[in-house]
């Protein structure tokens, strides 16, 4: 069961339901590579386009990661729910 309220256990303000998003550095310089790797495939025509545009649009999420949180807006304090 989920709870709908929640007191932050830092200054005991209500906490909301939020998303956030991660960053993974060493999944970012993956997707940097990718990028790159991307750029050059696309001059390989026909086939080098689509798997550099495929590329591309893969090393643009590497690294982003959605989660849900519960957030205090009052400290900042946040921790993640199920
Ligand atoms: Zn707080």
């Amino acid at each position: 069961m989920e709870k709908t309220k929640l007191d932050c256990e830092k200054c005991g303000t209500e906490m909301n339901k939020t998303s956030r998003s991660e960053h993974n550095y060493g999944l970012q310089v993956l997707g940097v590579i990718l990028f790159i790797v991307g750029v050059i495939c696309l001059f390989i025509v026909p086939i080098g386009t689509i798997i550099g545009v495929i590329l591309m649009i893969l090393s643009a999420r590497l690294g982003f990661k959605k989660s849900k949180v519960w957030l205090c807006n009052n400290c900042g304090y946040f921790f993640n729910r199920a």
